[in-house]
């Protein structure tokens, strides 16, 4: 597993270029409690096409014209199993919209499109114990997680069972805890996405 920074990310704590034009706020550490867990293509995957994009210029191949419409992901880390890369995109200290009410959390991403592709268990493990770390060198260090299911009733499935067994079961080796909570018209974690 690669750790990429977006070249934007930087060692300075500044707001990414690409999302100039878009609302983000700065927010102190202390002020941010969770993780809000997301699935690039639980609707759509506007934001998976993104990041493709943003990964095939990493390795630089071409990237066909008009792909890039919407440029940028408005999370902190997406985890690429295509790439097999965790993806710093933005500093935990900037906020933007990523989750209804989770958006106060740190926003992480796996792009990949679960059920139907098959989830390495493993390299979800290891780029979500990844993510901590990086968060925890920068003075981030959140308690909770929390999934963006439960603060929208437009994601019920996001980041879904498979996904959220890892999240859940590996956090709580890493010492942080399920929000039971939910905000708006977000639904609590289905029973059967427990691990
Ligand atoms: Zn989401």
């Amino acid at each position: 597993m690669r750790l990429v920074e977006h070249p934007d990310w930087g060692t300075k704590v500044r707001p990414p270029k690409w999302w100039h034009g878009r609302r983000w706020w700065k927010r102190s550490p202390e002020s941010v409690k969770h993780w809000c867990w997301h699935q690039t293509e639980v609707l759509g995957g506007i934001a998976a096409r993104d990041l493709e994009a943003y990964l095939e210029r990493l390795h630089g191949h071409a990237v066909e014209p008009g792909k890039r419409q919407r440029d940028g992901v408005p999370y902190a880390y997406v985890y690429s199993p295509r790439f097999e890369a965790l993806v710093a995109l933005t500093h935990p200290a900037w906020c933007g919209y990523h989750g209804n009410g989770g958006n106060k959390g740190i926003g992480i991403a796996i792009d990949a499109s679960i059920p139907g592709e098959l989830l390495d268990v493993d390299a979800l493990a290891e780029a979500w114990g990844m993510a901590i770390d990086h968060a925890e060198g920068v003075g981030f260090k959140p308690s909770l997680i929390t999934s963006h299911r439960q603060h929208s009733n437009m994601r019920g499935g996001d980041p879904g069972a498979e996904v959220w067994r890892v999240v859940e079961l590996v956090g709580r080796e890493l010492g942080l805890r399920v929000d039971e909570g939910t905000t708006g018209s977000g639904r609590p974690i289905p029973e059967h996405w427990r691990p």
